[in-house]
């Protein structure tokens, strides 16, 4: 308690210089797991930043899609991670069991450092959790491995980079199966995913997800091919959130 205290006061005293990053919200308040609180206490997360605390409200309250603008270092991915772990925690909880579990959220990236250090930060968030597993598809590893691994370990997150996960879809593995119950679509880094020439595969494989689902885009700008593939992905009404402006 006396660290968490300590703790409070450094972020308070942050939030003071410059454009603040903090909301005023603690993560026991917000409605999602305790068990998640307990790690996100553990990981040294007490207050919500202000894009945690605006994407939250939007899907758990709503469960509408969004479109986030943030910048670099606001937290961008436990504003997403957060209510990826709530609706795998919903879905499980009403999904019957299946001999293919479904994969019930899907996180594009553009990178496959990225893709291990999202991948870091879901399993810290869920290490109370017993049961989930977030598991990464990234170029680089070979396709039959990625294939045992999806088998035998828990994974009803997947964080990928479009390029291998498009093979998977391609290729009807077992994987495109499990997406047929996906519920949840999230694109991270969404300018540098389209910089780097992943329009079509995204495009590819929002083609072949379950329409019925939520999707999130973040972003730390918005040019005009962001916004040309949130139109894609995202419902005609979805929320856009932009930080600047709370
Ligand atoms: P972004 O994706 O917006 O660039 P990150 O999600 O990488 O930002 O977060 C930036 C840093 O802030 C990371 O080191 C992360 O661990 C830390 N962080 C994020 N949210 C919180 C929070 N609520 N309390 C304390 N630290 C946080
Ligand atoms: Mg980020």
């Amino acid at each position: 308690q006396e660290l968490e205290k300590k703790k409070l006061a450094e972020i308070e005293k942050k939030m003071g210089e410059g454009e603040p990053i903090y909301s005023k919200k603690r993560f026991d308040e917000c409605g999602i797991s305790p068990w998640t609180v307990k790690a996100l206490s553990a990981a040294g997360y007490f207050l919500m930043t202000r894009v945690q605390e605006a994407t939250l409200s939007v899907c758990l309250e709503a469960g509408k899609d969004a479109l986030v603008k943030a910048k670099t270092g606001t937290g961008k991915t436990a504003a997403f991670l957060l209510p990826a772990i709530e609706t795998v925690l919903k879905a499980a909880s009403t999904s019957t069991v299946q001999r293919v579990p479904p994969v019930f959220v899907l996180i594009l990236c553009p990178t496959r450092e990225l893709a291990s250090q999202l991948a870091a930060e879901a399993n810290a968030l869920l290490k109370y959790h017993n049961g989930i597993g977030v598991q990464t598809l990234v170029g680089g590893t070979r396709f039959k491995v990625d294939q045992k691994r999806l088998e035998s370990e828990p994974c009803q997150i997947i964080v990928a980079t479009p390029g291998r996960l498009l093979d998977h879809v391609e290729n009807k593995s077992t994987l495109s199966v499990r997406l047929m119950g996906l519920k949840m679509l999230i694109l991270d880094e969404s300018d540098h995913l389209l910089d780097l020439g992943f329009r079509k595969d995204v495009e590819k494989i929002v083609d072949c997800l379950p329409r019925q689902r939520q999707s999130l885009l973040f972003s730390a700008t918005i040019p005009k091919e962001v916004r040309r593939i949130s139109q894609l992905v995202l419902k005609r009404e979805h929320a856009f959130i932009d930080t600047v402006g709370l």
